[in-house]
C-alpha cells in the first residue's frame, strides 16, 4: 500500500514537469480543447457540466441519447487532465472510427485489441510509457487480459470511459460477461476519476451500471432522451413492398437502414430494393461472417448505402448520417424501437424514422410470445412490452409524447414533428363507408384480407379479382369517395373494434365480429364515427411532410456534392470513412456561409485547428470552383 501511494506521488511530480510534445505539456481549459481541437463554438447539453465534474476528478454515469454527444464527455477531460486516458469500448470498429477521428483533430490516440498487429501492441506500449498518447482505447478483453493491469498502473492515467456501460447489465440486452469484471477498476485505481456512459435510460439498468461499477458515489447525468430531429412517421400497412418503395423514391442518395423481422424477409427486400435500382445490402445472423462484415464496411465508408437488416445489425452503427430508420415489421419492444430508430440523425440533422404497421402483425406476435418456452412470468413482461408498442401505433395523439413517457420523461407539449402532429386525423361520420366496406365483406364470402376488399371497393382491375369474377359484384367499385390509404386504415379500425375479425389461419381473411352493433349498421338503424387519415395527395402537399432536404438552393446543392466528391477522395486515400474528415453538417454549414478565408472557415462547425491545417485550402478552392461554376452555368440565360 505505502508503495503504490508512493508511486502516485512518484508519478505525480514527474508527470507536472512539461516535456516539449508529451500529454503533460497540454494544459488547457475545456472551453479552450472544445474550440480549438473539435471546432465546436458551444458545449451541448449537460456537456460542459459533465465535463467540469470530471476534469475536477469526480466520477460520472452519464446517460444521454445517441447522438447527444458522448464522446466529448471524456475526450475534452482526457485532453485536460494530466496523463492518459483509457477509454473501455466493446466493438473494434468503434473503436478504430472514433482513434480515427480523434487524429483527424490532432489529438493522440491508439487503440489495443485483437485486432492490432504484435508489433502495434508494441509501439502503442511504447508510446504509453514514452507519455506520448492522450487517450487509448481497449477493449474489455484486452483489459482483462494478462499483465494489462499491472502495465497501466506503472503509467501516469487521466481517467477511465467506459463506453457503451449498459453492456455490464444483465438485465439490458447487449450483456457482455467480461463487463462484469470492470469493477476491478475501481478496485484498482481508487484515486482515477471513471466516467461510464450509455444510450440506455431505464432505471434499472441504470442502477446496474452504478452497483456494478461501484459508482454509487459518482454523480448521474441523465440528459432528454428526445431526439427532436428523428420525425416519426408510421404509416398503416397496405402493401408493404410498394409503401417501403414509394418511401424510399424520395431518399434516393441517402444511407438508411430497413430493418425487417426474419432473415427471409431481410433478403426479399433487399432483392426489391436492388431491382429498384438502390444500392442495398443485406445484413443477417445467417450470412457468413465476412459478408457481413463487407456490408457493414460498404455501410461505413460510403454514403448512400440503404441496409436491410434484422437486429442483429446495431451495435456499434456510430455512423452520424443515417437519413432514415425504416420498419417493415414491428420490433420488439419500444425500447428496442427507440434504440434501432436512435441510429439515424446521429449527426443532428434532420432524420426520419418510418414504420408500417398492421393489425395483422398482433395475433401472430402473442402467439410467439405464448409458444415460446419462457416462464408464465417472462410471458407476462413479454406481452406488457408488446401492450407498450401497440398503444404507440395505436396512438392518437403526438408520438413523441408516448415514446418518451415510456421512457420515462414528461413532454408538455405536442412535438410537431411526428405523422400525428403532422397530419391530424379527421373524425368523420363513416357510417356508408363502413357500410361498404361489410358489404363488401359479405358478397365476397368472408374469405378475403383487406388488400383485396380495397381492391374490389376501390373498382380494380387485378388478376384475382378477375379470377374470382369480383369485378360483376354490386359492391365493385362503389368505394371511390376514399383513397387507399383511408380504406386500409379504414378497415382496420373496424377489426380493433371488434366489427371485423381477422382469420389468422387463413391468410388474414376477414369475416364479421361478435360485435352488436353489426346488425343495426347494416340495417342502417344507427351511425358510426371514424377517424380517417387525409386523403394521400393532401397529405403530400403539406408542407411539413416534404422529403428531408437540406435547405439549400439548387445552385449550392451542386456545390455540396463537389465538396462531398472531394471528400470521399480524400478519405479514399487514407482509409477512413468520409464522415471521419468532415460531417456532412460541417459541410452544408460551410455552403451555406461560403467562407472566403481560412479565418472564416474556422469558425464553422467541425473544423478544428488541425483540419484547417490539412484541409482548409484544399476545401476552399472546391468551394470556389463549384460556385464559379455554377454561375457560368447561369450566365447564358
Ligand atoms: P454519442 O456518442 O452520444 O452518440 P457522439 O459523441 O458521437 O454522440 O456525438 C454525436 C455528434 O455530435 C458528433 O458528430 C459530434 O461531433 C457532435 N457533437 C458533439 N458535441 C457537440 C457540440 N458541443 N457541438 C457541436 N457538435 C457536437
Ligand atoms: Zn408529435
Amino acid at each position: 500500500m505505502g508503495a503504490a501511494s508512493g508511486d502516485e506521488v512518484w508519478q505525480g511530480l514527474i508527470s507536472d514537469i512539461p516535456i516539449p510534445g508529451s500529454v503533460a505539456a497540454r494544459p488547457a481549459s475545456p472551453q479552450q480543447v472544445l474550440a480549438e481541437i473539435f471546432g465546436y463554438g458551444a458545449f451541448r447539453g449537460p456537456q460542459q457540466e459533465i465535463v467540469e465534474h470530471v476534469v475536477a476528478g469526480g466520477s460520472a454515469l452519464v446517460l444521454m441519447p445517441t447522438g447527444g454527444g458522448k464522446s466529448l464527455c471524456y475526450q475534452i477531460p482526457a485532453l485536460c487532465r494530466t496523463g492518459t486516458a483509457v477509454v473501455i469500448s466493446p466493438l473494434i470498429a468503434l473503436m478504430q472510427d472514433q482513434v480515427e477521428g480523434l487524429r483527424q483533430a490532432g489529438v493522440r490516440a491508439a487503440s489495443l485489441h485483437s485486432g492490432c498487429s504484435s508489433e502495434e501492441t508494441a509501439n502503442t506500449w511504447r508510446m504509453l510509457r514514452a507519455g506520448q498518447l492522450d487517450l487509448v482505447y481497449l477493449s474489455p478483453e484486452r483489459l482483462l487480459a494478462r499483465d494489462t493491469i499491472e502495465r497501466l498502473a506503472a503509467l501516469s492515467l487521466a481517467l477511465f470511459a467506459i463506453d457503451e456501460a449498459h453492456c455490464v447489465s444483465q438485465w439490458g440486452h447487449d450483456f457482455r460477461p467480461e463487463y462484469l469484471q470492470l469493477s476491478v477498476l475501481a478496485q484498482r485505481f481508487p484515486a482515477v476519476p471513471r466516467i461510464a456512459l450509455t444510450a440506455t435510460a431505464d432505471p434499472r439498468t441504470r442502477d446496474e451500471i452504478r452497483a456494478r461499477l461501484q459508482l454509487e458515489q459518482g454523480r448521474v447525468f441523465l440528459a432528454s432522451f428526445d431526439r427532436p430531429n428523428i420525425r416519426y412517421l408510421l404509416r398503416e400497412k397496405d402493401d408493404t413492398r410498394r409503401q417501403l418503395l414509394e418511401f424510399l423514391e424520395d431518399h434516393r442518395g441517402a444511407s438508411g437502414i430497413v430493418y425487417a423481422r426474419s432473415r427471409r424477409r431481410v433478403d426479399g427486400f433487399c432483392r426489391d430494393l436492388q431491382a429498384a435500382g438502390y444500392d442495398a445490402v443485406a445484413y443477417h445472423a445467417g450470412l457468413d461472417g465476412a459478408v457481413r462484415s463487407a456490408a457493414l464496411e460498404r455501410f461505413r465508408r460510403d454514403s448512400g448505402v440503404v441496409v436491410v437488416a434484422t437486429i442483429a445489425f446495431g451495435m456499434g452503427i456510430d455512423k452520424p448520417d443515417v437519413r432514415f430508420v425504416a420498419h417493415v415489421d414491428l420490433p420488439k419492444s419500444l425500447e428496442a424501437y427507440y434504440q434501432e430508430t436512435g441510429r439515424a440523425g446521429r449527426d443532428g440533422l434532420p432524420a426520419l424514422a418510418w414504420m408500417v404497421h398492421g393489425a395483422n402483425d398482433v395475433p401472430q406476435l402473442r402467439r410467439f410470445i405464448d409458444d415460446s418456452d419462457a416462464e408464465q412470468q417472462q410471458k407476462l413482461v413479454e406481452h406488457g412490452k408488446l401492450n407498450a408498442l401497440i398503444g404507440f401505433t395505436e396512438a392518437s395523439c403526438c408520438r413523441r409524447q408516448v415514446l418518451l413517457r415510456h421512457l420515462g420523461e414528461v413532454m408538455a407539449k405536442p412535438c410537431g414533428n411526428c405523422d400525428i402532429c403532422l397530419e391530424p386525423d379527421t373524425a368523420v361520420d363513416a357510417t356508408e363507408p363502413v357500410r361498404k366496406a361489410l358489404s363488401a365483406v359479405f358478397r365476397t364470402g368472408s374469405r378475403f384480407g383487406a388488400a383485396h376488399l380495397v381492391d374490389v371497393l376501390l373498382g380494380a382491375d387485378t388478376a384475382r379479382i378477375r379470377e374470382f369474377g369480383h369485378q360483376q359484384l354490386s359492391v365493385y367499385g362503389i368505394g371511390k369517395e376514399l383513397d387507399r390509404g383511408q380504406w386500409r386504415s379504414l378497415f382496420r379500425q373496424l377489426v380493433s373494434q371488434g366489427l371485423l375479425q381477422a382469420d389468422s389461419e387463413r391468410y388474414a381473411a376477414l369475416g364479421f365480429g361478435e360485435d352488436t352493433r353489426l346488425k343495426p349498421l347494416l340495417r342502417g338503424d344507427t351511425q358510426i364515427v371514424l377517424r380517417l387519415p387525409p386523403v394521400k395527395r393532401e397529405r403530400l402537399r403539406q408542407p411539413g411532410v416534404r422529403p428531408i432536404s437540406l435547405e439549400l438552393a439548387p445552385a449550392a446543392e451542386l456545390v455540396l456534392l463537389a465538396l462531398k466528391d472531394w471528400r470521399r477522395e480524400q478519405a479514399r486515400q487514407q482509409g477512413v470513412p468520409p464522415y471521419v474528415v468532415f460531417h456532412d453538417r460541417t459541410l452544408v454549414e460551410v455552403v451555406g456561409r461560403r467562407p472566403r478565408s481560412l479565418e472564416e472557415l474556422a469558425r464553422i462547425g467541425g473544423v478544428g485547428q488541425s483540419k484547417l491545417d490539412r484541409y482548409g485550402i484544399a476545401l476552399l478552392a472546391v468551394l470556389e470552383a463549384g460556385f464559379n461554376l455554377g454561375i457560368d452555368e447561369r450566365k447564358p440565360e
